[in-house]
């Protein structure tokens, strides 16, 4: 009844008809757009989608931890070249069986601005899903990876661990405590992580690397606890959770203050595929003030060495942010559909030295201690498979994140690394977050790095030259381009890179959300043979071993189970690589940048970590960032001084600001040399020292014990009363003279150390072979005189004997027959009187 009296009047009728016609055009319309994006986008995306799809599960399947691994900083791994070919031929056949095996595709949508689209359901499990609406719902529970990483089944990874701890006594396996970096709008928590795996390296790679060991670093790595009861840490641990909470809350509430400036990315900005000078001109629209000329020759104005801070200034106000307005992270990638497929090592595929060119590309090696020949024959701007875990593609950051400034410092570096190093940093970062890219010439002598580079990067409005006029080296350098950057915050990269998608958005929330945070990308492999693009495993650290060597380790299963963590968590580091790092720049100059007294190359990476770290900053490896490198066997360009001297000075620059107390394990590890100044000269470190005590930085004990306590290190090697088993009495000072005493724990006169020196020591006097009739006393203890050293020996033969160091015929510390006097004698395996207890042996 009703509907009939509704259409009685014709006048209705004609109304319901034009709006129904209205809204069936309307639909159609829609239809008719989304099948013609459709075919578009389906007939442009397949070949890259399948070529990504294929060299992601290639890149999965030959999984590598990057080179520098425990490669003692200065000795050199000589290059082979004769197996690159076959290298080459290799790893191509590998390509073509992934092929062969036609798996599905894993299709991965890319998203702009916040407007993202879903995956394609098909291409996602039940679970995944799942996990993707928890995360976008910005729930704080962890929810199971979205898959899991290939690298993580290597049983071998499992085996190594496993064995490695269980050769670790229990003190040094209590573990990290915070390795876990919890994201943002969660609270502060800090993980309770232990057993922890300590490997000296990724597992996945020891057996093919060649490795260099440094003396003693590696087999004394195992054999001491850890100083700090397991009690205490804990507590400490408490201690700094409910700090950080309280933080958190505290500040948790404060406005952003660069909330007004908000720009919104171009939504077309995915349609400029294959256009090289696009992804420049586009930033240009977006930010047509920026007053960077596009070359300039700017003289090396180096900052205050140390920006003058006062202490209250130093600590930043507001560390932690609200979470204002999110988008999900962008996938810009100007190379998503590249100009060239068939390219070579395009989609970053192995490229192949073609027949004929292989004398060639040998002769080329040493240009850039990599395969120069077949870095010149693939795209400047190729593609490179996406080898983010699943999860960061669906992780949200802010609108309002900090623009950076992009620093690249090169000396002689080659041409085509160099543009595709700048390229895809073009390619593949937000517009609008890229204040500029700053290249600084660290006194290069190659020609086409002058004139012919400049005219390069004068197409690229954001594009800044700078000039050193002398070569100042990588620190140096750094800090020059540091001096000239106007972005908020500063990224360093190495000039042989590859960004990888959605490399920077990550990075900067982190630094956005405390601006004491320093974030790291994971540093994936360039082959420095067939130039592919080769995704490392999850969860590995930065740490260092004695005498500060870097290197990387695993989390356990163990770990990585108990604390759920996801291969997207970003990851607390004792140490950073140094390479790759973005660092908020007023920051930068509060920690008093680098230490500037640091010449070409090396340590300078120990030297930030430690500063940030007992500064009050933290160091964290952002997985969904990733940056793939070339690792070079060897620096490619020259020392002005001796390379060696070089990086051992930088070195005992970093002990002598950093380490306190433990120095002496450092210069205990092969560096004693390092000790005689007339050997070598540090340089002046008042500047250093003054800064540390400005910033009110903590001790490295405190850094041991809180950011790696699974490092072992033990103040001395041995310390407590001596034993000796002949004479069944202990050595005691009494005044300055050696004598023979009944064993009484409580009695200092008895309190002996053996440090990481080999001195035998009580206060400031050491045990010293006298010369006289083989007498032995104390006189004030020199760590550059040789004749106070002993070897306290824990092989079989001859176990606990001490050995006088400095003389050619072995002799030994030896007990009088009735405790009447201490001598050095000939060395007797039987001798009773030539054995030593101390109560504590830490470390052989
Ligand atoms: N570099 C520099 N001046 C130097 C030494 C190095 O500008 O005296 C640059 C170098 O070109 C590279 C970066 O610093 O872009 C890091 O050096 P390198 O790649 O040799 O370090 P690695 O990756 O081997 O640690
Ligand atoms: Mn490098």
């Amino acid at each position: 009844m009703k509907i009939r009296k509704f259409f009685r009047g014709s006048g209705r009728v004609l109304a319901f008809v034009f709006v129904a016609s209205v809204i069936w055009l309307l639909f159609d319309m829609a239809a008719l757009r989304l099948s013609i994006n459709d075919v578009n986008s389906q007939l442009l995306k397949e070949l890259v989608v399948k070529e990504r799809a294929a060299m992601k599960r290639q890149a999965t399947s030959r999984t590598h931890a990057p080179k520098r691994l425990f490669k003692h900083p200065v000795e050199k791994v000589p290059v082979d070249l004769g197996d690159i070919v076959e290298n080459a031929k290799r790893l191509d056949t590998n390509v073509a069986n992934v092929y062969r095996r036609k798996q599905k595709p894993v299709f991965r949508e890319r998203t702009v601005a916040g407007n993202a689209a879903k995956p394609k359901p098909d291409s996602v499990e039940r679970s995944d899903k799942k996990a993707i609406e928890n995360n976008v719902l910005g729930s704080l529970q962890s929810v199971k990876p979205l898959r899991k990483d290939p690298s993580l089944n290597s049983t071998k990874t499992v085996k190594a661990a496993v064995l490695d701890k269980a050769k670790l006594p229990k003190a040094v396996t209590e573990g990290i405590k915070d390795v876990v970096a919890k994201d943002i709008g969660q609270k502060a928590k800090v993980q309770d992580v232990k057993d922890a795996a300590f490997t000296k390296a990724p597992p996945a790679v020891q057996e093919e690397e060649r490795r260099v060991v440094p003396k003693g670093a590696e087999d004394k790595a195992v054999k001491t606890g850890n100083n700090m009861p397991e009690e205490k840490s804990k507590e400490n641990l408490k201690d700094i959770s409910n700090k950080k909470a309280s933080e958190a809350a505290k500040a948790g509430f404060q406005q952003h203050p660069k909330n007004d400036t908000k720009l919104e990315p171009k939504p077309d900005v995915q349609q400029v595929a294959g256009v090289l000078r696009q992804a420049d001109q586009n930033s240009e629209l977006l930010n047509k003030n920026d007053p960077h000329p596009v070359k300039t020759q700017i003289q090396l104005t180096l900052p205050p060495k140390v920006q003058k801070v006062e202490p209250s200034k130093a600590k930043p106000t507001v560390p932690v942010k609200k979470p204002g307005a999110l988008h999900k992270v962008m996938a810009l990638d100007v190379t998503e559909k590249p100009r060239d497929a068939q390219a070579m090592g395009q989609f970053g595929h192995a490229a192949v030295v073609p027949k004929g060119k292989e004398a060639e590309s040998q002769s080329r090696w040493n240009e850039g201690h990599f395969n120069v020949y077949l870095s010149e024959q693939i795209p400047i701007d190729r593609s490179v498979p996406d080898t983010r875990p699943a999860l960061c593609s669906e992780k949200m950051v802010h609108d309002d994140l900090p623009t950076t400034s992009v620093i690249f410092c090169f000396v002689d570096e080659v041409w085509s690394t160099l543009l595709r190093s700048v390229h895809s940093v073009l390619n593949r970062s937000p517009p609008h977050l890229l204040k500029e890219i700053i290249l600084v010439d660290d006194c290069s002598t190659k020609d086409n790095l002058k004139e012919p580079l400049d005219k390069y990067m004068a197409q690229f409005p954001k594009v800044r030259i700078i000039r050193l006029k002398e070569r100042q080296g990588l620190i140096r350098a750094r800090i020059a381009g540091a001096a000239q950057a106007t972005g908020e915050v500063l990224t360093f990269l190495d000039s042989h890179i590859e960004c990888n998608i959605g490399w920077l958005e990550p990075l900067l929330e982190r630094v956005y959300v405390d601006r004491r945070k320093v974030a790291c990308p994971v540093i994936e492999v360039i082959s420095d043979k067939d130039m592919s693009y080769v995704q490392v495993d999850n969860f590995q650290r930065g740490i260092f071993k004695w005498p500060l060597v870097f290197g990387w380790n695993t989390l356990s299963e163990d770990i990585i189970k108990k604390n759920q963590m996801k291969d997207s968590d970003p990851l607390r580091c004792p140490v950073m690589a140094g390479g790759l790092f973005s660092i908020d720049k007023k920051y930068f100059y509060e920690l008093g940048t680098y230490d500037p007294g640091l010449d070409v190359w090396g340590g300078e990476n120990m030297e930030i970590s430690f500063k940030i770290w007992m500064c009050g900053g933290e160091i964290e490896i952002i997985p969904c960032s990733r940056v793939g490198h070339i690792f070079r066997g060897q620096n490619p360009y020259k020392f002005p001084k001796d390379r060696q001297k070089t990086v051992e000075r930088n070195l005992a620059r970093v002990a002598e600001v950093w380490l306190d107390e433990y120095k002496e394990l450092f210069y205990g590890h092969g560096y004693h040399h390092l000790l005689d100044k007339t050997v070598i000269d540090v340089g002046n470190l008042t500047e250093q020292i003054q800064l540390r005590q400005r910033l009110k930085c903590k001790s490295f004990k405190w850094y041991l014990e809180n950011i790696y306590p699974d490092m072992e290190a033990p103040v001395v090697k041995a310390e407590g009363i001596v034993f000796n088993p002949g004479t069944r009495k202990c050595l005691a000072l009494q005044n300055t003279t050696l004598v023979f005493a009944t064993c009484d724990l409580s009695n200092q006169n008895q309190h002996f150390s053996y440090t990481w020196l080999r001195l035998i020591k009580q206060q400031g006097l050491c045990v010293v072979p006298h010369g006289l009739a083989n007498r032995v006393s104390v006189e004030p203890c020199d760590p550059v005189n040789a004749n106070q050293r002993w070897m306290l020996n824990t092989n079989k033969v001859m176990a606990e004997h001490i050995i006088v160091e400095s003389s050619a015929r072995r002799l030994c510390l030896e007990a009088g027959p009735k405790g009447d006097g201490i001598y050095v004698k000939d060395c007797f395996s039987g001798n009773e009187h030539q054995r030593w207890q101390f109560t504590n042996v830490y470390a052989q």
